[in-house]
């Protein structure tokens, strides 16, 4: 196995959403020897993500909210953590233009309620213990902003976010680097592109298409939907987070995406082919664009490739049947995600848009 987690304890945070409950069962196949999730259970969190994992006698749920010191000190003296792999935050462009402060309280203050107290426990380790210690910051391609016709960012592009959530993303980031230069905190940020896969709040656009045309509904399209990617299989980016920890030099960051960049509507059309249906005016509907909309996002991960080892395994085109067929089995996932958070498949993220566009 290429990562090897034996001997490990973790605290994740945000691990019963998406890519936290992903990355929680690979840790714990991996042989982590013990496993604390810190995760308030919001909207996009789903109890049955990490369900199967209650009987495993090194895994332990911890309700609560990172931006509470008290719980974090909590969660990090229960775990006794090797490492801290922080997943959690509101993560939807959309809701962040809706309204911005749950952005604010969970990605910047929740960082910073964590980091403080990851200090804390860090200094408290034995000195053995100290030097493998890992703040493992998942962060995102969207902090580089808009690429338009330029070259991929990689680690040293300058931060541009666009949106009130990569604009929090971005200052996560920064308190990040700062409690490494002033207090010699190990940490390592991963700067991840778009990730899809099974287990996605269904406000994303893979679920979201999967979902109406699922329904029989057209999906929308935000303006003209040329918008550009770099695709990633949530597994995959678990592996990366992985052997970025494992592998990776503390004090630096890594663009993790593997090069699949697509326009929007091509992503569509290949789930579109994944259930047998044609791209026409019955199965997708064009819709006012975002507003501040990043035309095309691109990394250059050579860094990553060649400081871990680290590849894709999954094609697009695989990554998406899998997908399909997984959102095709779950009605009673769909149903409590649903349920639990109100959402229905409505457009989110108008805010910014002028009386009279079309939604
Ligand atoms: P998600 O929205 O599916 O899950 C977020 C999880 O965090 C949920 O379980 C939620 O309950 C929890 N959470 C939210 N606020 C919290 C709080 N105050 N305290 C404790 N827990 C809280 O998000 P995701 O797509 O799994 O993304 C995980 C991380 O990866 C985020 O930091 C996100 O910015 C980053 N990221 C995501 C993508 C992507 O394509 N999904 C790409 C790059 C980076």
């Amino acid at each position: 196995m290429d990562s090897d987690l034996r001997g490990k304890k973790l605290l994740v945070t945000g691990g019963a959403g998406f890519i936290g409950s992903a990355f929680v069962r690979m840790a714990l196949e991996s042989g982590a020897e013990r496993l604390v999730v810190l995760d308030s259970l919001s909207y996009a969190a789903h109890p049955a993500n990490l369900a199967p994992l209650e009987q495993d006698a090194r895994f332990r749920l911890l309700v609560g909210d990172v931006a509470e010191p008290a719980n974090c000190r909590e969660a990090l003296e229960l775990a006794e953590a090797d490492w801290v792999v922080h997943l959690a935050a509101e993560s939807h462009v959309d809701r962040s233009i809706d309204d911005p402060a749950p952005f604010l309280r969970t990605n910047v203050v929740g960082t910073g309620s964590l980091l403080e107290a990851s200090l804390d426990h860090w200094r408290r380790l034995p000195a053995k213990h100290r030097v493998g210690f890992r703040f493992l910051h998942s962060s995102t391609d969207e902090v580089f902003g808009d690429r338009g016709d330029g070259p991929a960012a990689d680690e040293d592009s300058p931060y541009a976010p666009s949106s009130p959530y990569s604009a929090s993303k971005a200052a996560s980031d920064l308190l990040v680097q700062a409690y490494g230069r002033t207090f010699g905190l190990p940490w390592i940020i991963t700067h991840s592109g778009n990730n899809y896969g099974p287990r996605q709040f269904p406000e994303k656009l893979l679920p979201l298409a999967i979902l109406r045309a699922l329904a029989g509904e057209p999906i929308p399209v935000y303006g003209d939907g040329r918008q550009v990617r770099e695709w990633l299989h949530v597994e995959d980016h678990c592996r990366a987070l992985l052997l970025a920890g494992l592998r990776g030099r503390p004090g630096r960051s890594y663009c993790v995406g593997g090069g699949c960049r697509r326009g929007n509507l091509e992503i569509l059309e290949t789930v579109l082919q994944a259930l047998g249906l044609a791209l026409d005016a019955t199965t997708l509907q064009h819709v006012a664009d975002r507003p501040g909309h990043d035309r095309r996002y691109a990394l250059d991960c050579s860094r990553f490739l060649q400081e871990t080892g680290w590849e894709p395994r999954v094609s697009l085109e695989d990554g998406i049947a899998a997908t399909v067929s997984w959102y095709q089995d779950q009605k009673d996932w769909i149903a409590v995600a649903r349920e639990r958070s109100g959402y229905q498949g409505e457009r989110l993220g108008r805010r910014g848009a002028l009386d009279g566009d079309r939604v």
